[in-house]
C-alpha cells in the first residue's frame, strides 16, 4: 500500500513525500509526493494532510465511563477503540492505588491482551500507578490505598516482567530504593510521582534509577525552604536532571502555558513525554459524575474535576488534543510535539526499534491529521483501523 502526497512528520523534520508499506511494516519514504505507484497497489492521496508515527500513551487510565481498574475486557476495549480515534496506536493501561488484590486482578486480566489490539490501540504493558505514593500528594487517588513499598506486595507485581512497562512510586517512602533498582533489573520505569520528596530522598534514588518523573508539576513536592537554606522538591529535581524524563499532560489545565513552557526551556527535547492521563471522564459529557476507585470525580469543559474541588482529577485528553495544546498554547513546533508523543515514550518503554517515527522497517503505526488536527485517519501495523 502507497500514501502518497502527505507532509511526512519524520524526527527532525517534516517534509512532503509519500510512504510505502508493506507486510505491516514501513517499507519506503520517498521525498517525492507520488511513490512510482506499480499498477496493482493500493494508494491513498493525503492531499497535503499530516502523516506522523501514531502516539504512544504511557499514561492512561481510561474513556467513556470505562476504566482499566474494571479488570474487564469489555472495558480495555473500547478504552483502545476511543484512543485509537485521538491517534494513539499503541498505551499503557494504567493503575489506581487500590487493594493489592484488586491490582492483582486488574494485571492478570491485561496479560493475555499484551502487545495485541482489540481493535483499538495496541496495548503496549501496564503503568502501576500507586500504591506505593504519599498520602499527602494523593491527588485524585485514593488515600487509603496509598502505602510503603514491601517487597511482599511489589514481588507479585513484578512477577508480570515485561507487562509491567512503568511504576509510579514516591521516592521518599521507606525502602523505595530497593523497589527502584528492582523496577529497573525488571526493564521497567521507576517514575516518581504523588512525591514528597526532597534532595535528601531524590540523590539516592537517582543513584538506584529513578528515570522519569510522573506528570510534572501536578501532585509533587516543589522548593522548600528549612531555616534559611532552599532544598529542591521532585519538580525541581526532575527539571535539573537529565537522567529523568519528564511526563507532561498537556491540556493546557494541569499545566498552565507559562508552565509548559518553562518544562521546554528546561529540558533537552528528548526528555519530556506528552501523556494524557485521560481518566474515565475522556468522551463523556460535561457535567457527567463519574468515580475512580472511591473518588468522586466530573467532567468540566476543559478537563476532570474531583467533586469536592480539592484537585484535578486526570484529564479528558485525546493525544491528538494534548499535541494541538502544546503547539497551540506552548508554541511548540510540531516536530517536536509529535517526538515527544512518539520516539520518547516508545523509548522510555524500550520499544523504540519497533515503533515511534516514521522510519523504514518499523511498524506502519500512523495517524494522518490536517491543519486544525481532526484525525482523518489512524492504521495498525499497515491496517486502517479508523476513518473519518
Ligand atoms: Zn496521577
Amino acid at each position: 500500500m502507497e500514501i502518497t502526497n502527505a507532509r511526512l512528520i519524520l524526527p527532525d523534520s517534516i517534509e512532503r513525500g509519500s510512504l510505502s508499506i508493506r507486510n505491516g511494516r514501513i517499507q519506503k519514504i520517498s521525498k517525492s509526493a507520488r511513490a512510482a505507484t506499480k499498477a496493482n497497489v493500493e494508494c491513498i492521496n493525503l492531499r497535503g494532510g499530516f502523516l506522523a508515527p501514531g502516539f504512544v500513551d504511557i499514561h492512561i487510565h481510561g474513556a467513556l465511563g470505562r476504566d482499566t481498574m474494571e479488570a474487564d475486557p469489555d472495558a480495555f476495549r473500547q478504552i483502545t477503540e476511543f484512543h485509537l480515534k485521538g491517534g494513539t496506536t499503541s498505551l499503557t493501561l494504567t493503575t489506581l492505588s487500590a487493594s493489592q488484590k484488586d491490582i492483582l486482578k486488574t494485571l492478570k486480566a491485561i496479560k493475555p491482551f499484551h502487545n495485541k489490539s482489540m481493535g483499538g490501540s495496541r496495548i503496549v504493558g501496564v503503568h502501576v500507578e500507586g500504591p506505593f505514593i504519599n498520602k499527602v500528594r494523593a491527588g485524585a487517588q485514593n488515600p487509603d490505598y496509598c502505602r510503603n513499598p514491601t517487597a511482599k506486595e511489589w514481588g507479585p507485581i513484578l512477577k508480570y516482567g515485561k507487562l509491567i512497562t512503568q511504576m509510579t512510586l514516591a521516592p521518599e517512602l521507606p525502602r523505595a530504593n530497593t523497589l527502584i533498582k528492582a523496577l529497573r533489573k525488571n526493564g521497567s520505569i521507576a517514575s516518581g510521582g504523588h512525591t514528597d520528596a526532597v534532595e535528601k530522598d531524590l540523590f539516592p534514588a537517582l543513584k538506584s534509577g529513578l528515570n522519569q518523573s510522573t506528570h510534572t508539576f501536578n501532585a509533587m513536592s516543589g522548593l522548600v525552604k528549612k531555616g534559611p537554606y532552599r532544598s529542591a522538591g521532585m519538580l525541581e529535581f526532575a527539571l535539573a536532571h537529565d537522567a529523568i524524563t519528564c511526563e507532561l499532560i498537556a491540556d493546557g489545565q494541569h499545566v498552565p502555558p507559562v508552565l509548559m513552557r518553562m518544562l521546554f526551556n528546561a529540558k533537552p527535547r528528548d526528555k519530556v513525554v506528552i501523556i494524557t492521563d485521560a481518566t474515565k471522564g475522556a468522551g463523556l459529557r460535561t457535567g457527567t459524575k463519574f468515580e475512580m476507585y472511591g473518588v468522586a470525580a466530573r467532567v468540566t469543559k476543559t478537563t476532570a474535576e474531583v467533586v469536592d474541588g480539592r484537585g484535578l482529577a486526570g484529564s479528558t485528553l485525546t493525544m491528538i488534543r494534548a499535541v494541538q495544546t502544546a503547539v497551540e498554547q506552548a508554541n511548540v513546533p510540531l516536530v517536536d510535539a509529535v517526538y515527544m508523543s512518539t520516539l520518547n515514550p516508545a523509548r522510555q518503554i524500550g520499544r523504540a526499534k519497533e515503533f515511534g517515527s516514521l522510519k523504514k522497517g518499523k511498524r506502519a503505526d500512523l495517524v494522518w491529521f490536517d491543519n486544525k488536527f481532526k484525525v482523518k485517519g489512524v492504521w495498525l501495523e499497515g491496517k486502517m483501523l479508523h476513518r473519518a
